[in-house]
């Protein structure tokens, strides 16, 4: 959490409680990928006191922050996840598997695309900073 709190500062934001109860629900989370409506229901089965319009301004805010990962899944549901930052700052994003008939989203262990990344940035002398990868398609379960 401090990593997370050192960039609101330095973005120049106040460390709010509905700030941090947010960032504490997604850090919860981790492995999930929670819509506006389900941070907000864990909040206040959290007992906190918090607006629906709140939850979704203060995600809008630390996505901008670069704290928060807005996954577009269809261009009008969106799923939200805190990025992972290392000591060295953040690491790339990890990829994406969504099934177009149950909407599951797993994540892709590793990046994979190192050789790809080296080919552009040698081809197109273009600084490769981060990579948004979705595939579409069906999971383990609905394949069958
Ligand atoms: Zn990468
Ligand atoms: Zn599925
Ligand atoms: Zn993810």
């Amino acid at each position: 959490m401090e990593k997370y709190v050192q960039i609101l500062k330095e973005n120049g934001f106040k460390i709010t409680n509905q700030r941090m109860d947010v960032l504490e629900v997604l850090e919860e989370n981790r492995k999930e990928h929670l819509s506006t409506e389900e941070v907000f229901a864990k909040l206040i089965e959290k007992g906190k006191e918090i607006g629906i319009a709140t939850v979704y301004r203060t995600l809008q805010m630390l996505e901008e922050s670069d704290l928060v990962y807005k996954l577009d899944l269809d261009g009008k549901s969106y799923r939200y996840e805190l990025v992972d930052y290392l000591e060295k700052g953040k690491v790339h994003q990890h990829h994406h598997l969504i099934c177009e008939n149950c909407h599951a989203i797993l994540e892709v262990q590793g990046d994979f695309l190192d050789e790809l990344e080296q080919m552009i940035e040698k081809k197109y002398k273009f600084k490769v900073m981060n990579h948004d990868v979705k595939f579409y398609g069906l999971c383990e379960h609905c394949k069958k």
